[in-house]
């Protein structure tokens, strides 16, 4: 599947499973094992022949990102129109949310046969968050544009009066199916497409973190079969909002997948001296606000991978794990640029210090530079995503 496509398809983390999965299901991708749980993934190659000293080569990203979700009772009416009220999922720019085409899709729970199934689909309607004009709005290009979250977000779904948002979910069920539950999300409607006059960027949706996600799956699709150690790949839900669920970094997942391929290894010595890449989205420097970033440590999009420092360990790069990552670079040719917060600003953070802490493995913290973090439309570079597919590439077949 194309990068592109790939966005395109990746609506909710559901959707993003299943893109991962078609990557991952390619001819050359053949003798992976795939374990699923709801919105998150993990793909093991595993080695011919294990052994005492077989290596785990792990590479970490997150399936989810911001959203506005639809609470379970949404629907509202006002000046004549049915409204949909959602719920904040993560940390968006709300007001990126404000005169775009909205989709929503998601995962839906129904009873068949006293049993509970489920069904991802994506809804064939638009719908849109309008705008304040300016007329009833006159401070807005002085103060800001303020959104407050309850009362500023509900989204225009349709005229017709009465009607219920879970009717439109029936319709996407078997016959005679009975909806029990659901969770569903809007998302931006507009395609991805390449950017800048030489086609040099993306602009999308949701590239924190499918771009690092596309890039794992694409590597470990072509990787070839390693002699002993065991290559994984580990997508988690639940980042957006601290990863603390079954499907996040910080729950049991990877552990019991390490437990179950590999049960006859000393995984805990095998961990210590084993790397992990936790691959997220770092921020490039905006050419309109360059005093946002250290001037030492301001990574410029298309210029290479991000390696991110932070000593307050908000990520989980050290010395050891840099090391490496640095002779990664060098053995597959791959510039890299490093990140470190400014001091009088907070540093996000990503599922690597959960998975390093829990398991024991040194992780390096490493990204493509991007602009628009969580707003509806990012952008990173068809350079730095393609210097990222090889830098994967080359741990995975070292
Ligand atoms: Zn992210």
């Amino acid at each position: 599947m194309e990068f592109l496509e790939f966005l395109n398809e990746s609506v909710t983390p559901y959707h993003t499973v299943a893109g991962l999965k078609a990557l991952l299901s390619q001819p050359a991708a053949g003798g992976l094992k795939l374990w699923e749980r709801g919105g998150a993934l993990i793909a093991v190659r595993m080695p011919k022949s294990p052994c005492a000293d077989s290596k785990f080569r792990i590479a970490l990203a997150h399936t989810d990102f911001p959203a506005l979700k639809i609470t379970p009772n949404p629907d509202c009416r006002a000046a004549g129109i049915q409204t949909l009220h959602p719920e904040i999922y993560g940390s968006p720019i709300y007001a990126s949310w404000l005169d775009r085409d909205l989709g929503y899709a998601g995962i839906l729970a129904y009873e068949a046969c006293g049993k509970v199934e489920t069904r991802v689909f994506r809804g064939g309607r638009l719908v849109r968050i309008p705008q304040l004009a300016v007329h009833m709005n006159r401070g807005v290009n002085q103060d800001g544009l303020k959104v407050n979250p309850q009362t500023d977000l509900n989204a225009l779904w349709t005229s017709r009066e009465g009607a219920k948002f879970v009717d439109a979910l029936k319709k996407e069920l078997p016959e005679g199916a009975e909806l029990l539950d659901f969770d569903v999300q809007l998302f931006d409607a507009q395609p991805a497409h390449l950017g800048g006059l030489d086609d040099e960027w993306i602009y999308s949706g949701r590239l924190d973190n499918l771009s690092s996600c596309h890039a794992i799956a694409t590597a470990l699709a072509c990787a070839p079969v390693p002699e002993k150690d065991f290559l994984v790949a580990a997508f988690f839900n639940n980042e957006e909002v601290g990863s603390e669920t079954r499907e996040g970094a910080a729950g049991n997942f990877l552990k019991s997948v390490l437990e179950e391929v590999a049960p006859d290894v000393d995984r805990n010595a095998v961990l210590s001296s084993s790397l992990a890449l936790s691959i997220d989205m770092a921020h490039a420097e905006h050419p309109n606000f360059t005093q946002k970033h250290d001037q030492n440590h301001a990574p410029i999009l298309g210029e290479g991978v991000v390696l991110k420092i932070n000593s307050q360990k908000r990520y989980a790069s050290d010395v050891f794990s840099n090391a490496q990552f640095k002779l990664l670079c060098k053995r597959a040719g791959v510039p890299y640029q490093t990140f470190v917060m400014r001091n009088d600003m907070p540093c996000g953070s990503t599922v690597g210090p959960a998975v390093s802490a829990s398991l024991g493995i040194p992780t390096v913290d490493i990204g493509e530079p991007m602009l628009s973090m969580h707003s509806i439309r990012e952008m990173t570079s068809v350079k730095d995503h393609g210097s990222m597919i090889k830098l994967v590439s080359g741990f995975f077949s070292l």
